[in-house]
């Protein structure tokens, strides 16, 4: 499941919400992050391989808690 946090866009300065999680793909973990300003339709959208970066893991952990992190034992397609 995604989380999101409250931002500002970096171009007009309104706020918004970053929403981010992490998702498997053959096996592998990536995670990714998508930014959209309603006001100026600014937008950013990355992704990445391996755990998601810190500040955005310890959110996700605070909303859904550690064990949605983890691929349950003997899951092995994630
Ligand atoms: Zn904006």
């Amino acid at each position: 499941m995604p989380a999101s946090m409250p931002t500002r866009c970096e171009d007009c300065g309104a706020e918004a919400l970053c929403t981010f999680g992490e998702s498997c793909h053959g096996g592998k973990l990536q995670w990714w992050e998508s930014f959209r300003c309603q006001e100026c339709e600014w937008g950013v959208e990355g992704d990445g391989l391996g755990s998601i970066p810190k500040p955005y893991r310890s959110l996700l952990v605070k909303e859904e808690g550690e064990w949605e992190l983890t691929p349950e034992e003997g899951h092995h397609n994630c």
